[in-house]
């Protein structure tokens, strides 16, 4: 076999177990995983000429039959108020996809003060197979899983961008395009990669995995006791309102959801946020508030109200101000705690998959 005719290796889709087996099979000690790892994440070189401590033969090798694979910015946006950021991506294969960056100034959930704490929201599909109505990535259908080398690669690209203003990477949010428990076994590659202590070393608290509620995925994280915190997206509180706007929701139904959901924080001992679109007319009911608040009660919960962003392919429009205070009203008359998410970006269609949807076709 010629060398041209070899598959490289992204690197950036090996976790260190995965890296250790792949240097082994060249005869290279774990010493030498340890400094490549340090040149990857910590110094987060991308040419391996430059990795000088590396044994030269070693370099030789990675040139050859490795790869550090990053996206290219296919396009990108700024909000008017200077809080976000939005990246198109484009992958090896053409095809892209988006990452966000956010600023958000003030206290955090902890309750600790910190000026600005940056968020990247980070995508785990190209496309989405799950559907939801309002949803511009579900429009879109679903092309395929991400590897985790590309999912590593949003965050590394973040970490860049940051780096040049002299500012860190804080939080990370799986909340971009894809569902990440259809991806489950790449994405939790990914997130081992990021949170490595000897690498990115971002904090497992400080990543939140959103999904639309695979039940099965949900139970896995508890049996695995992955150490990530957990959204689900609702939505609905009964099942026909659910199922109208989330087309998972007749596969799983809400008895079985909520079931694995106070498993998992019996279980996890943690927390599960609750993320609920607020779609005029639709879902911003009081007898929707009611039947969240009924079906919440007595689980360690809190819920994020998001207003509708709107997208083209779904004729639904955001809840004003007044429904949502009264929402939030009822919502705390269950003493379940919520919060509105800001729109921030909206004018650049900070909405999952929007920027996407408006450059079709690069
Ligand atoms: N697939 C996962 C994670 C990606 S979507 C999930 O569904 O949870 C992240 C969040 O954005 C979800 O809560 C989703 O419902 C919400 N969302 C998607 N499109 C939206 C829109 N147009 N306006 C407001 N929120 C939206
Ligand atoms: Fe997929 Fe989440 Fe969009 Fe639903 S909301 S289509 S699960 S990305």
């Amino acid at each position: 076999m010629t060398l041209a005719a070899v598959q490289r290796i992204n690197l950036y889709d090996l976790d260190k177990d995965a890296l250790t087996t792949l240097l082994a099979s060249w005869g290279y000690s774990s010493f030498h995983v340890e400094q490549l790892w340090e040149y990857l994440y910590r110094q987060q070189q991308t040419d391996f000429a430059t990795m000088n401590a590396l044994r030269p033969d070693l370099r030789q090798r990675l040139a050859q039959q490795a790869m550090l694979a990053t996206p290219s910015i296919a396009a990108s946006s700024d909000s008017s108020d200077g809080y976000t950021r939005k990246y198109l991506l484009r992958l090896a294969d053409g095809h892209t996809i988006e990452t966000v960056l956010m600023y958000f100034e003030g206290r955090d959930d902890s309750g600790s003060n910190s000026n600005a704490r940056a968020t990247a929201c980070i995508s785990t599909q190209v496309g989405c197979a799950m559907g939801c109505v309002f949803c511009a990535t579900g429009q879109m259908g679903f092309t395929r899983h991400l590897t985790p080398g590309e999912i590593v690669a949003q965050v590394l690209h973040v970490q860049r961008v940051l780096a040049d203003r002299g500012e860190t990477l804080r939080n990370i949010v799986l909340m971009g395009m894809g569902e990440p428990l259809h991806n489950y076994d790449h994405t939790m590659t990914a997130l081992a990669i990021l949170t490595d202590h000897k690498g990115l070393a971002l904090a497992p608290k400080h990543i939140t995995l959103s999904t639309v509620g695979i039940v099965p995925g949900i139970k896995r994280l508890a049996d695995e006791e992955r150490p990530y915190r957990l959204a689900v997206s609702l939505h609905g509180a009964t099942d026909a309102e659910r199922q109208a706007l989330v087309p998972p929701a007749k596969r799983w139904p809400l008895a079985e959801l909520i079931d694995a959901c106070r498993d998992y924080i019996d279980r996890r001992k943690r927390r599960i946020f609750f993320e609920w679109t607020l779609i005029d007319g639709k879902n911003d009911t009081p007898a929707q508030a009611h039947a969240l608040g009924q079906l919440l009660h007595g689980l360690d919960a809190h819920v994020n109200l998001i207003p509708l962003n709107p997208t083209i392919g779904y004729d639904g429009e955001a809840t004003g101000e007044t429904a949502v205070k009264q929402f939030q009203a009822i919502l705390s008359s269950y003493g379940l705690p919520s919060t509105v998410r800001q729109r921030r970006g909206i004018d650049i269609a900070a909405g999952c998959g929007q920027l996407k949807a408006q450059h079709q076709g690069e």
